[in-house]
């Protein structure tokens, strides 16, 4: 099968479009015939070795497409079924093998592309609003790179819930896809100081909490910008891994709560994907969450993909489609 894959980490020139065998799902596990792989900073960091894997390392952490075949002990799924998922490495590939768990069934009505532009982003979003830091109206967040795949989700959801949502982004057409999400105020933080912002919006209060997704950059203001006993939501790094702190810098800042979450901890089972998917596909359908696939590219293109992600020249969702 073809695939996108890495034998050494490093720039978009150790991505390798080739073949690699078609691999055999084992007990409790589905193949899947992959129609779309949607593109994530995840995917990124393992190119670039700031996450690890054994090589052959395929890249793509989330995909939808057909049931093929199912492993020993594998129930409620057959052949031909239309499926998604995220947090199984090897999406970027005409085939992966996915534990049955994760797999969820792709309602009718919505097509492959938008179900692999949902899954990771969609499911990261859903517990950040509603598990990590449970958002409740009349909150107010302030969400980093809200332009973004999921900045523009978990925008949508939090205005939804009844919070009040700051969003930066790096450009003016960037913070008016956020406006139009729903974002009530919008910061340019490659122009001005966000944390000044921030105070200067909440009338010197602070929010409740920051979801940090942009990591080195941001991380110390975003600190500042919370009210006290506020929490710190540092989910990603696309800017760079966070340094390390002394937990006295928490209580010097206002008694604040810090925590580094990972999809992989919100996705436990079934009924938790269940839960999450279950919503963002009602959302969908009734209109309430629009997703934004802005960039699609064939699968022999990845190294674009992975060049305009990591140039912040995209907005909303990068998939690549395969078959
Ligand atoms: P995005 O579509 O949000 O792209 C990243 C954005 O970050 C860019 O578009 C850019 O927006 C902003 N950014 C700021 N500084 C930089 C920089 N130096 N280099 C690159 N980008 C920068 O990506 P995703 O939606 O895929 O992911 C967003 C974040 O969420 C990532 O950190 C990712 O790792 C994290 N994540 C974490 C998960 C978890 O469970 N912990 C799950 C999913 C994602 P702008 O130009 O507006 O600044």
């Amino acid at each position: 099968m073809k695939a996108i894959y890495i034998q050494n980490p490093g720039g978009v020139e150790n991505l390798i479009y080739g073949d690699l065998p078609t691999p055999v799902p084992g007990p409790g596990q589905a193949l899947v015939r992959l129609a779309a792989s949607g593109v994530n900073f995840i995917d990124i960091y393992f190119r670039t070795g700031l996450y690890q894997a054994d090589p052959p390392v395929v890249l793509g952490m989330e995909g939808a497409g057909t049931v093929e075949s199912a492993g020993d002990g594998v129930t409620g799924l057959k052949a031909g079924d239309r499926v998604a998922y995220a947090m199984a490495r090897g999406s970027d590939a005409e085939y992966a093998v996915v534990p049955a768990w994760q797999l969820v069934k792709i309602p009718d009505g919505v097509d492959f592309v938008s179900a692999a532009a949902v899954m990771l982003q969609g499911m990261t979003a859903h517990y950040l609003a509603f598990s990590t830091f449970a958002l409740k109206p009349g909150d107010t967040c302030l969400v980093h790179a809200a332009a973004g795949g999921v900045g523009l989700i978990l925008t949508q959801i939090a205005k939804k819930i009844g919070a009040t949502v700051i969003g930066t982004a790096g450009s003016e057409a960037k913070l008016e896809l956020a406006r139009e999400a729903g974002a009530a105020h919008g910061i340019n933080y490659s122009t001005q100081d966000f944390q000044q912002e921030v105070k200067r919006i909440t009338g010197g209060r602070g929010v409740d909490v920051v979801y940090d997704g942009v990591g080195a950059e941001t991380f110390l203001k975003s600190l500042d910008s919370l009210r006290p006993r506020g929490m710190m939501v540092s989910f990603g790094n696309a800017s760079g891994p966070v340094p390390a702190i002394q937990p006295l810098m928490l209580s010097q800042k206002g008694s604040l709560f810090l925590t580094r979450p990972s999809l992989a901890n919100y996705a436990v089972d079934r009924d938790e994907i269940a839960w999450r998917a279950g919503d963002l596909f009602r959302w969908i359908d009734d209109g309430s969450l629009k997703l934004r696939v802005e960039h699609r590219y064939p699968l022999a293109d990845a190294a674009r993909a992975h060049r305009d992600l990591e140039g912040r020249k995209t907005t909303g969702k990068l998939v690549l489609e395969i078959q």
